[in-house]
């Protein structure tokens, strides 16, 4: 395996939701947030997932990822404002504006179907539908 952070970041997810998969339940979609000091690449983390969850009930699951912007302080006039990219000239002129960002990654919501096909009625979702880590707001507020 080549020396891909995003490799250990999936893995690590993919263990966290199926803590929360039911039993029988089939994942289709895993939305994650990410800061954008993470560096994440969404191509190389999407084959990393499909790579460490192909024998698992996450298998063929799709990983949605909302990669949170970089937010650039202009010390010159004081404006802040969110960008792709951690360098950028201000409107003002300035050409240093400070970049910062966060380093969260947090495990938003995932959709999960359950397999058997009999005809029970399988009433809720349950939580597992809304499924936040512990701490994960926190960091969040920590970080921002
Ligand atoms: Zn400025």
């Amino acid at each position: 395996m080549p020396d891909v952070h995003e490799f250990s970041i999936a893995d690590a997810l993919a263990t966290q939701v199926l803590r929360h998969t039911p039993a029988h339940g089939r994942v289709h979609e895993v939305e994650i947030r990410v800061g954008a000091l993470r560096g994440l690449e969404p191509d190389a983390m999407q084959m990393c997932w499909d790579a460490v969850t192909h024998d698992t009930p996450l298998a063929g699951s799709v990983l949605v990822m909302d990669i949170r912007p970089w937010s650039l302080t202009c010390p010159t006039c004081g404006r802040v404002w969110e960008s792709p990219v951690p360098f950028a000239d201000c409107a003002c002129g300035e050409v240093a504006p400070r970049p910062t960002a966060t380093d969260e990654l947090d495990l938003v919501s995932m959709t999960v179907e359950h397999d058997d096909d009999d005809e029970d009625e399988d009433e809720d979702e349950g939580p597992a539908a809304a499924a936040t880590p512990d701490g994960g707001a926190e960091a969040r507020e920590r970080a921002s």
